[in-house]
């Protein structure tokens, strides 16, 4: 019997216009659609006048499932995977779908469409020939820092998804990291009616959601770390390093943490040089 075909179907992330044609007809054509969240998915097909039958797959069942689920694309049953918004896989299940499905021979077929980092990165203003897309950070303090301080010299575009309530943390976390001057864009509820864009340092930013809710879905860019900053810092002395990172915010102790990193020596040979 023939194998069935795997489509992995973009969905809208927030402007239900953004579906594309071939993604209807997918969706129309398919045995079993696999969804993050049937109940948000059926509002969707309800919307387009589809009816089809639905399995739950999400991220903490996509492990469970998938047995399940190549079983069924054996048999011949073609199947589509959406997740509650935008393309699946990125940062939502499908990723470990797809691994199975290409170590059983079984067909897989992206179905392209919306993607809410790409949408944050082309109006970012910032380099979109070379960016690096980060996801979501680490949910614990310690490996948000570890993956921070692995990103601070990092001269492409970075580009993270967040949750609207760790904003504040994140932005500061990275004032340490990054410094209070770069550039961020927050591209907020894209596609929706509510769609802003925010451009401001990180300084700025924090100072913004120390006064403002915080509502709605980001997407958070950050500019590279440019060649004339490294030079800047290579040429700063400790001294003028350290106000300037205290004068962002920062304590005494991460202040040298921070100069121990811009100048590649340890923390105790800035203390050392400090007295
Ligand atoms: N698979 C999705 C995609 O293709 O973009 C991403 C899913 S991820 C679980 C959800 C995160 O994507 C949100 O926390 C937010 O950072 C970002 N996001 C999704 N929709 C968005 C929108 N309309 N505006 C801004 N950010 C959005």
């Amino acid at each position: 019997m023939e194998k069935g075909t795997l489509y992995l179907v973009a969905t809208p992330i927030g402007n239900l216009e953004d579906i594309t044609l071939r993604a209807l007809n997918t969706l129309k054509e398919v045995d079993i659609i696999l969804a993050e969240d049937t109940r948000k998915t059926l509002k969707l097909l309800n919307h387009f006048e589809i009816s089809k039958k639905l399995i739950s797959f999400y991220r903490h069942n996509e492990g469970v499932k998938i047995d399940y689920v190549l079983s069924l694309l054996n048999d011949g049953k073609n199947l589509a995977v959406v997740s509650d918004a935008g393309t699946p896989g990125i940062s939502d299940p499908g990723e470990d779908l797809v691994r199975a499905c290409i170590e059983n021979n079984i067909k897989i077929v992206p179905i392209p469409g919306a993607c809410a980092f790409i949408q944050g990165l082309i109006v970012s203003g910032f380099d979109t020939t070379r960016f690096v897309f980060e996801g979501f950070l680490p949910m614990n303090k310690r490996g948000r820092k570890e993956k921070l301080s692995t990103l601070q010299n990092e001269e492409r575009t970075m580009i993270f998804y967040e949750a609207p309530h760790k904003l504040k943390y994140t932005l500061a976390d990275m004032i340490e990291y990054f410094g209070g001057d770069r550039r961020i864009v927050l591209a907020r509820e894209l596609t929706k009616i509510h769609e802003e864009y925010l451009r401001m340092t990180l300084k700025e930013a924090l100072e913004y959601y120390e006064e403002n809710d915080i509502k709605g879905e980001f997407v958070v860019l950050v500019e590279g770390n440019s060649i004339d900053e490294k030079e800047k810092i290579s040429d700063e002395s400790i001294e003028d390093l350290m106000k300037k990172y205290i004068a962002e915010g920062l304590d005494k102790k991460d202040a040298m943490k921070r100069v121990a990193k811009d100048k590649g020596v340890s923390k105790s040979e800035v203390y050392k040089h400090l007295l």
